[in-house]
């Protein structure tokens, strides 16, 4: 009783699957996310199951947990999923800098000091943001980073930058596509693997999805241990419609919280 939680997109699962009983709940067929499954992600009370509850460090102002609850621990997942896959990494890159992308800097560079992050970013804006977050290089997408990186995270709707991304990462490095979907606009540029350049030397291909409650936990308490020093734009409950017009049209850096009122 009267702990600050949160709730995260993790809503529910079956607890009952083979996904359920080997902490992969983001994987059940059952999943349920925050706001998409359950009501309550713009209310100022919800009813959320136990396993959803969120213990919030009390270093973490409300405005700064809410993106780590969100964009910030999917990306951490991404993150456990690229350690997974080439074990101790020195360099990763970032292609797309939006919410997720500038959390993990953000961490990342408090976390782990010695690891240099490249990021991909289109926007001049965007670059400078993860210059100042503590990205030791940038470049657009299509601009190799200054030597090839053991991991990348793509969190662009694009097909382009996954193909620029395979090319960039190392002999037996990962890419890890951090997108619910990605849009069919661009979807030819597929056409354009090599398979020796972009897959051989056992490069690897993989994708996030969701989060588990476990995810949620660790990173916030990971979270609540550092400085974070992220930039969050918020809006006023009624400039919800202006805060989903800015987010479509990519307008601002860093991450967007709406504030509900008290
Ligand atoms: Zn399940």
């Amino acid at each position: 009783m009267g702990t600050r939680v949160g709730a995260g997109w993790f809503f529910k699962s079956c607890g009952q699957c083979q996904f359920c009983l080997s902490n992969r709940q983001n994987l059940c067929s059952h999943f349920e996310g925050t706001g998409r499954d359950a009501h309550g992600g713009f209310a100022t009370h919800m009813l959320i199951p136990q396993q959803a509850a969120i213990p919030i460090p009390s270093t973490l102002e409300d405005h700064i947990a809410a993106p780590c609850l969100c964009a910030g621990a999917v990306g951490y997942r991404a993150w456990l999923i690229a350690v997974e896959n080439v074990g101790t990494i020195d360099s990763i890159g970032f292609m797309g800098y939006g919410a997720s992308a500038h959390l993990l800097t953000a961490f990342l560079r408090q976390k782990f000091p010695h690891i240099h992050i490249h990021v991909f970013a289109r926007r001049e804006e965007s670059r400078r943001l993860a210059r100042d977050t503590g990205a030791g290089t940038v470049t657009p997408p299509h601009e190799a980073p200054p030597s090839p990186l053991q991991a990348i995270i793509d969190t662009t709707p694009a097909w382009e930058p996954v193909i620029h991304a395979l090319d960039f990462l190392q002999p037996g490095g990962v890419l890890v596509i951090n997108a619910i979907a990605k849009e069919s606009t661009d979807q030819n540029a597929l056409m354009h693997i090599d398979y020796r350049r972009h897959l051989w030397m056992e490069k690897k291909l993989t994708t996030v999805a969701n989060v588990t409650p476990r995810d949620l936990n660790e990173f916030l308490t990971l979270c609540g241990s550092i400085k974070l020093p992220i930039h969050v734009q918020t809006y006023a409950f009624d400039q919800l419609p202006q805060a989903i017009i800015d987010l479509r049209h990519s307008r601002g850096v860093g991450a967007k919280v709406l504030l509900t009122p008290p």
